[in-house]
């Protein structure tokens, strides 16, 4: 880590690692920020810390851990927020089982669905998905994983005090899943986002409505933030969140649009031209995005399984 701190958030290198960014805030990130790559982040305090989710398996979270040693050394962990129930920002929670766990009651309950099994249901596939699935997934080791649950939840919002430092976290969740929650740490202009913000990366809707991420997009560019931390991606500002509400305004107009016309999800998930969107990483993330559309504009309509949505993707990405 290089002393001195960033001024702006291009300053901070996409490089993996610790990189300070305030006087109390750090970030941990993972490059290149595709499926499983996320970042953490660490809010130390005066004689104890916070993390801001754990990894995707737990060799990467002990990995992550001796990085931050330095740090947590001085300011032992006390505390640890999981932004939502991706495997990829709980599945290392067992290495951190001392600290006190929270989560927001959606987030906690959604856990429960979403553990290591339901990675190896996907993985043994066949067919297109399967291949896609493995090869997406291949690189992490989900057979040492003990699923550890939260520990306290929350509902709205929860204002936390790590060792003087206010640190506040809310819910404004659903939208990427079914309680995304983002940590700020207000007095240092600092926003831990989660998967609320991929960038650089496609954005996936599992839960929606697409309607509450923008609004969650809205509620974070009335934040008096300079730093944003993504769940997956460099870290960035406000233009961050703009381009990821600017992306699911589009999906938004070109799903509904062709809901209008009595098409299909899969025949308007390969309708749609991706356009200024193609450059995104992980373009099949489109069929998913499409899907949450049409549940949003008919609720009634049968939810299709998430090896279905697998599919759909690996067709979409070429993989046949
Ligand atoms: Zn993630």
């Amino acid at each position: 880590m290089k002393t001195g701190l960033p001024r702006v958030a291009r300053d901070i290198p996409y490089t993996k690692g610790l990189h300070r960014i305030t006087r109390h805030c750090a970030a941990w990130l993972v490059p290149d920020g595709t499926w499983g790559w996320s970042n953490a982040g660490l809010i130390t305090g005066e004689g104890e810390s916070l993390l801001v989710d754990t990894l995707f398996d737990v060799p990467m979270t002990r990995e992550m851990l001796d990085g931050l040693a330095g740090p947590l050394a001085r300011n032992p962990l006390s505390t640890v927020v999981n932004t939502h129930a991706n495997g990829d920002h709980w599945f290392g929670n067992q290495l951190v089982a001392e600290a006190e766990i929270i989560a927001s009651a959606p987030t906690a309950e959604e856990m429960r669905t979403n553990g290591p099994e339901l990675i190896r249901g996907l993985l043994g596939q066949e067919g297109a998905a399967g291949r896609f699935a493995r090869h997406i997934f291949e690189p992490f080791d989900f057979g040492s994983i003990t699923p550890t649950f939260a520990t306290r939840t929350f509902t709205g919002s929860l204002r936390l005090e790590v060792g003087g430092t206010a640190v506040e976290v809310h819910c404004l969740g659903p939208a990427h899943t079914a309680g995304d929650s983002v940590v700020l740490v207000p007095d240092e202009g600092v926003l831990y986002a989660g998967d609320l913000l991929f960038i650089g990366g496609t954005p996936i809707t599992w839960a929606g409505p697409v309607s509450n991420w923008i609004a969650a997009c809205d509620a974070m560019l009335a934040m008096d933030v300079e730093f944003i931390v993504p769940g997956h991606g460099p870290v960035t500002t406000k233009d961050g969140v703009r381009q990821v509400r600017g992306y699911l305004e589009w999906v938004r107009d070109e799903a509904a649009e062709r809901h209008r016309k009595g098409m299909t999800p899969e025949d308007a998930m390969r309708d749609i031209t991706l356009g200024r969107y193609a450059a995104l990483d992980e373009r099949g993330r489109l069929a998913q995005n499409v899907l949450a559309v049409y549940y949003e504009l008919d609720p009634a309509m049968e939810r299709v399984d998430t090896r279905e949505v697998f599919r759909r993707i690996a067709e979409l990405e070429g993989f046949s």
